[in-house]
């Protein structure tokens, strides 16, 4: 969160005043660091330089076409998960040879789509989507690229709803199943086998469980490499983690020099290209949620500060559990702090954004929600008929207005009554 800090009683962002922002643009709004964005995939990119790595930005994170074009202009490749998904790179301006389609679930619609536009390769979930994709290739006269996604089994140490690598998820196709898997694939006609994936899960703050699964892909890729089929990459997903509270995620350069490490002692290691997908360690901490208080009110066992901002505009908390720090926009003495829930209008107990924080507050005050710049604005919805918040991306001293609060008129435009 190096970008967001204080200078004298104000939170900046870069070198604007979230204050200004939130006058300019109203609240809540999503406030974004155009710096702490490219500088979390250089990060990457440095750690990766000399090698033959594929850094993918997994938009499912944060699809904000501005944030897609930042990226793409830094050389990111781009890791999807739905036909929307493939429509916003396209939109942005990014390359669709250097996109992966992810996803347990691609219609035949968007495999078709994704073919077309000559997307990079499709990660592939289960034996019923490579026939699929076989067919839809075969009746445009295409080859579709295939990596097949394995689930390793491995414990990622996260959230059970953002652990995806273990045997009871739905994800991927099972360890002792995904020989048979490609050998399928490789006697269909119109898929090419190039690689392997997996993604185990989001918001891992440990080395050791990515290494267990290139572990696990590596016993895969020997035993294919004896049967005669070569794989061109390995693609180890995403998911590092970031610092919300007192994590401690290993560094993006770390976690690489790990990986490497493991490649270079495999014999064939040095002839595979790494891809990784990565979306909350590239925009997390790169954006807050601007907030305003509209009411405090206490009783008899709890203070609530009721923002503007809900569950709606940050789905984490309610659904995960989450934390995210709350930052006084222009602090007030510490003596008159007291204990908050933060909790947003939305008619759900659930509605909350932060819970028992020693906060100095008065009604009208701003705050910022940290760290919500990956699986904020990208999970928000139009619950209780709120619009979602408008979105901006802050340069240095310029702040760049990357999507407008939604008028209310828009949230039912496309709905009719029924005829008299
Ligand atoms: C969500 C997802 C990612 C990105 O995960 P992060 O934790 O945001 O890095 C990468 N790959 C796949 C397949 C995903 O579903």
């Amino acid at each position: 969160m190096d970008a967001f800090h204080y200078r004298g009683n104000s939170l900046l962002v870069e070198d604007v005043a979230l204050a200004t922002i939130a006058e300019r643009f109203g609240t809540p709004t999503y406030v974004y660091s155009r710096h702490a964005i490219v500088d979390a995939f250089a990060e990457f990119r440095r750690a990766a330089s000399g090698r033959n790595v594929l850094v993918c930005y997994a938009l499912k994170a944060n699809s904000n076409l501005a944030v897609i074009d930042l990226l793409a202009r830094e050389g990111a490749g781009f890791d999807i998960v739905s036909g929307g998904e493939l429509a916003r790179v396209l939109a942005a301006g990014g390359d669709p040879s250097r996109v992966v389609f992810s996803g347990v679930g691609k219609s035949a619609a968007e495999m078709r789509v994704a073919l077309e536009a000559g997307v990079r390769c499709f990660n592939v979930e289960s034996e019923s989507e490579l026939l699929r994709l076989d067919g839809v290739a075969g009746a445009i006269g295409r080859r579709a690229p295939v990596s097949l996604r394995v689930n390793p089994d491995v414990d990622a140490g996260t959230h059970p709803y953002i652990s995806t690598g273990l045997r009871e998820n739905k994800f991927g196709i099972a360890h002792d199943a995904a020989l048979a898997a490609y050998r399928t694939a490789a006697r269909l006609p119109n898929v090419d086998v190039q690689g392997i994936d997996c993604h185990i899960g989001s918001q891992i703050t440990a080395i050791d469980p990515f290494l267990a699964a290139l572990d696990k892909l590596l016993e895969l890729v020997d035993a294919l490499h004896a049967e005669g089929i070569a794989l061109k990459h390995l693609d180890l997903g995403g998911g590092l983690g970031i610092r919300y509270a007192d994590e401690q995620p290993p560094s993006r350069e770390a976690l690489f020099a790990a990986i490497f490490e493991r490649i270079d002692r495999h014999p064939r290691g040095a002839s595979y290209e790494l891809v990784f997908e990565f979306g909350r360690s590239i925009v997390g901490n790169a954006g807050v949620l601007l907030t305003r208080v509209e009411y405090l009110k206490r009783n008899a066992e709890r203070g609530f500060a009721i923002v503007d901002a809900a569950m709606n505009d940050l789905m984490r908390p309610a659904l995960y559990d989450a934390y995210h720090g709350v930052l006084p926009v222009q602090p007030r003495d510490e003596r008159s702090a007291q204990s908050w829930d933060v909790v947003g209008p939305v008619c759900e107990s659930g509605d909350w954004l932060a819970r028992g924080r020693r906060l100095a507050l008065a009604e009208g005050d701003l705050l910022a929600i940290a760290s919500a710049g990956a699986y904020g604005m990208a999970m928000a919805s139009n619950y209780n008929t709120r619009p979602r918040a408008a979105e901006v991306i802050v340069d240095g001293g310029d702040v760049h207005l990357v999507r407008e609060r939604e008028p209310v008129e828009s949230l039912f435009a496309l709905e009719r009554r029924l005829p008299r």
